[in-house]
């Protein structure tokens, strides 16, 4: 698991509000497409009651949030967390939107959540879970309709049970119905390394711009989960060192950062890490690591800071802690800086890699998956991530190109080529 412990200090969805507003005021859009931008347009919350294995009965609560289908149907993952919001879900929901645009992929945004935690949850009753979110939301979501995928906690397993249960309730075969299902039961080649590799396309695309080799830099990344992982891999290939990385210790419910100077190993930390991505301290610290608190990652003396965990990380209060060599913030995670923080970036000249662009690459090819599913002809793993490398590049100088040109901030630029698609697909449909 990535996590930390500040993550509600923010109300996300005002964060990404306020993004949105002052986007729409730089674009003068009108009062009618603000008003349908700035709020979901769907968003269902219920209540999903499971049968526990000691026999008892407990109610979760679940929800899923369209934010706009005006490009096409919704798409986005589900996200277990015990602190999870119906705020936070439309905030990401929000995010997916852009994010979906900003690639230019024919998908539009939703999210989904669940609050538990499956750190306590058995196999069966998470399995429980995921059949009841789909039994009270199967005709609200579809192929051709809105399109879950993992999150934050959720994995291909999940995505298969939820998957059998939509067609156990229509009686067909509809693998189009979720993306990041198990390879072999419809799902796509490269779609667990997606959003992490995707991620390192864009910083290897930021380093071009820079004229900076990516084997002379240092990276510290928060969070050990799906996409810090493959991030890291693909980052080591390239020649970049990783130095620091942060993770959650459930057990003493807070994060450490592990810091190895000389570089992490990968295969090493893995093997002493837990399946939600938390690293054990007593074993790092005698493989040489030396344990800093959550922080620390972001402390380090690096070039580049990958926040691959959740939203509000790097924020006004943590943001000057910042050593000021660093050049990259590349957004694995969503919603990973909050707008004062984003003020400090700014100030500072750090290239910031935006979560609507740098973790695109796991929608991205959720939509191969979909098409793949679709044609039921499965490509080759080279051949999917190879056209998403060409996805994530096209994307990253689309918007690299109007910050430069309209000396914009990369997030605003990424912000107004997003916003300006959804508003003119809202618009061409005669929405507004
Ligand atoms: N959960 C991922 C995201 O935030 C992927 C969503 C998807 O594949 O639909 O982008």
């Amino acid at each position: 698991m990535t996590n930390t412990t500040k993550s509600k200090a923010f109300n996300a969805f005002e964060v990404a509000q306020s993004q949105f507003d002052e986007v729409a005021e730089q674009l003068a859009l009108d009062a009618t497409t603000r008003e349908l931008l700035r709020t979901p347009i769907r968003e269902y919350s219920f209540s999903i009651p499971i049968r526990m294995d000691d026999g008892t009965r407990q109610v979760f609560r679940g929800f899923r949030v369209q934010h706009n289908d005006a490009r096409g149907p919704s798409k986005g993952g589900i996200r277990f967390h015990p602190m999870e919001t119906l705020d936070t879900v439309r905030a990401l929901a929000m995010w997916m939107t852009w994010k979906c645009a900003i690639v230019d992929i024919p998908l539009g945004g939703a999210k989904g959540g669940v609050i538990c935690d499956p750190h306590n949850l058995s196999q069966f009753e998470q399995e429980q879970i995921c059949r009841g979110w789909v039994r009270q939301i199967a005709r609200n979501v579809g192929p051709v309709l809105d399109i879950p995928a993992p999150d934050v906690m959720t994995t291909s397993q999940h995505m298969l049970w939820m998957l059998d249960e939509y067609e156990m309730i229509h009686g067909s075969k509809q693998p189009g119905f979720i993306t990041g299902k198990p390879v072999g039961m419809g799902g796509s080649l490269g779609r667990t390394e997606a959003t992490g590799y995707g991620v390192v396309f864009s910083i290897r695309e930021a380093l071009k711009d820079l004229g900076i080799r990516a084997s002379d830099t240092v990276a510290s990344v928060q969070g050990f989960g799906n996409v810090a992982r493959y991030a890291i891999e693909l980052y080591q290939q390239l020649g970049g060192k990783v130095t620091c990385v942060a993770s959650w210790n459930q057990q003493e419910q807070t994060s450490y950062s592990f810091l190895k100077k000389t570089g992490i190993d990968l295969k090493e930390l893995l093997s002493i890490t837990d399946r939600f991505g938390g690293i054990d301290k007593a074993k790092a610290q005698d493989a040489g690591y030396e344990i800093l608190d959550g922080d620390g990652w972001l402390k380090q003396d690096v070039d580049i800071l990958i926040p691959a965990a959740l939203e509000n990380q790097i924020t006004g209060d943590n943001a000057p802690e910042i050593s000021k060599g660093v050049k990259i913030v590349a957004e694995g995670a969503n919603g990973p800086t909050t707008p004062a923080a984003d003020q400090v970036l700014e100030e500072r000249g750090v290239f910031v890699i935006p979560d609507l662009l740098a973790n695109a690459g796991g929608v991205t090819c959720s939509y191969f998956e979909q098409v793949q599913s679709n044609m039921n002809y499965f490509w080759e793993k080279d051949e999917v991530l190879g056209k998403l490398d060409v996805k994530m590049t096209s994307a990253f100088i689309a918007v690299s190109e109007l910050a430069r040109k309209r000396k914009l901030f990369m997030r605003d630029a990424a912000y107004t080529i997003a916003i300006s698609r959804v508003a003119q697909a809202c618009k061409d449909r005669g929405w507004v």
